[in-house]
């Protein structure tokens, strides 16, 4: 899930119920499947715009976008986490795809949906549900969040409520996917097998109204980057999806309860935000780097401002919430130490660095 806050007041709109409604024309792409005009063109979230011109301006930044993201992820730039993933997919998708190229694969057979906020509860060209744009996340401020995880009340800092944000693109599974839309319920996760699994079950929807008009609200970033930038952040949830997250756990806590979700939630979207920069860092492009996209990134809650700390540190951060999915315990008390360092007033990245190489310690590699 990705979100910003909300800028500006929101256009007063009830939600309509439009549960049975199929957009005939929100058709699925895949990343290296956007060359041409045409299956922008037709797509429904287009129609809303009425000038030419900017339509048209609208379709190129699309294509630009896919193509940027279609050559980072080819690239051998996640090429640290490839034993990690292919080990975990089935052989049988093996057979004709080089390891090399498994992150590609994987990133590239996940079905991305354009949508906007009137379509919310209506279905897809090929009958997929499109999910709400209201935002259920954590209502405490840094402060209170701070003070709650001290005196081990998480349960009141899990409370979750609608906050003022708008919702910029989602990542789901149709077993729905804990971490990355908090607030589900389901917890039904399921490993990730095949490609194949992939493109029948895994979704990605981007509320191209909502990015359109968030980017229209910081003055140096454009649509074309933050619409990179969204998509980037949804496909690391799918890269960071290959394993079963009901095994997750802290040593001694319950399953998934309470100081346990806190962790999984801020760790998963802190992760997915540092990975998403250093891929946009990795283009070496003005308009997507660091600097721009800065604004973007504190201008978001806690865990996604925190990806922003560990734009250095992501790559043993990855690896070991990896190994946490896959059933690897961490203790309380590191757990706890981390959510209080990233709740600090402003948190230090060297004491972030300290308690990786903790966390590390702990978790072996087999
Ligand atoms: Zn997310």
């Amino acid at each position: 899930m990705s979100f910003t806050r909300k800028i500006g007041k929101k256009n007063g709109k009830d939600l309509i119920n439009i549960s049975d409604k199929v957009f005939d024309n929100v058709y699925p792409t895949i990343i290296s499947e956007i060359s041409s005009n045409v299956s922008v063109e037709k797509q429904e979230v287009l129609e809303k715009f009425d000038d030419k011109d900017k339509k048209n301006k609208l379709v190129c930044n699309f294509i630009s976008a896919y193509k940027t993201i279609n050559d980072i992820i080819k690239g051998k730039i996640l090429s640290c986490f490839e034993d990690a993933i292919s080990g975990k997919l089935e052989s049988k998708a093996f057979t004709n795809i080089d390891k090399s190229q498994c992150i590609y694969e994987l990133l590239n057979s996940v079905n991305i949906y354009f949508v906007n906020s009137e379509m919310c509860g209506g279905k897809t060209f090929d009958k997929r549900e499109i999910p709400s744009d209201i935002v259920w996340s954590i209502n405490l401020d840094k402060k209170e969040l701070h003070n709650k995880i001290e005196n081990e009340e998480f349960d009141k800092a899990n409370e979750r409520g609608e906050v003022e944000a708008v919702l910029l693109g989602c990542y789901k599974r149709d077993t729905e996917r804990y971490f990355a839309g908090e607030g589900l319920k389901s917890m039904n996760g399921s490993v990730i097998n095949s490609f194949d699994d992939v493109s029948k079950h895994c979704s990605i929807f981007l509320w191209i109204d909502h990015i359109y008009e968030t980017s229209n609200n910081y003055y140096n970033i454009s649509f074309e980057a933050l619409l990179t930038f969204v998509l980037l952040h949804e496909l690391m949830h799918l890269l960071m999806d290959v394993f079963d997250e009901t095994k997750f756990g802290i040593k001694g806590e319950e399953n998934l309860k309470c100081l346990g979700q806190l962790y999984g939630y801020f760790r998963e979207e802190s992760l997915a935000n540092a990975l998403a920069l250093h891929l946009c860092d990795s283009t070496g492009n003005e308009a997507l780097v660091y600097s721009i996209l800065d604004h973007f990134v504190q201008n978001q809650t806690i865990p996604y401002q925190t990806g922003w700390l560990y734009k250095n540190l992501f790559e043993k951060a990855v690896k070991n919430w990896m190994k946490c999915k896959t059933g690897k315990y961490l203790t309380k008390q590191l757990a706890k130490e981390w959510l209080l360092e990233i709740t600090e007033e402003k948190p230090d990245s060297n004491n972030l660095r300290r308690i990786e190489d903790e966390i590390e310690e702990i978790l072996p590699d087999k």
